[in-house]
């Protein structure tokens, strides 16, 4: 089961979190990769997430899209509309 652990409620299922958008990666190029390519990088994937189900924080997610594997959890530096 596929676990992101929050900076303020700590490990919680994925259902609690709502997925928002997959963040341009460093290796991408150009605006047609940052509009159009869902996953840049098939091994490594940054997205906002929000734990809509806890403390509503957005979050920074770093996983594997083939896996689901997560590397990283960290606090999105701004709220999202
Ligand atoms: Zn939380």
């Amino acid at each position: 089961m596929t676990r992101i652990a929050c900076p303020f409620c700590g490990p919680r299922e994925l259902r609690e979190f709502e997925f928002h958008k997959t963040l341009p990666t460093p290796g991408a190029q150009g605006a047609f990769a940052r509009t159009y390519e869902r996953v840049a990088d098939p091994a490594l994937s940054v997205e906002h997430w929000q734990h809509v189900a806890g403390c509503r924080a957005w979050l920074l997610v770093h996983r594997n899209p083939s896996t689901g594997v997560v590397f990283a959890v960290e606090l999105a530096g701004e709220v999202m509309p």
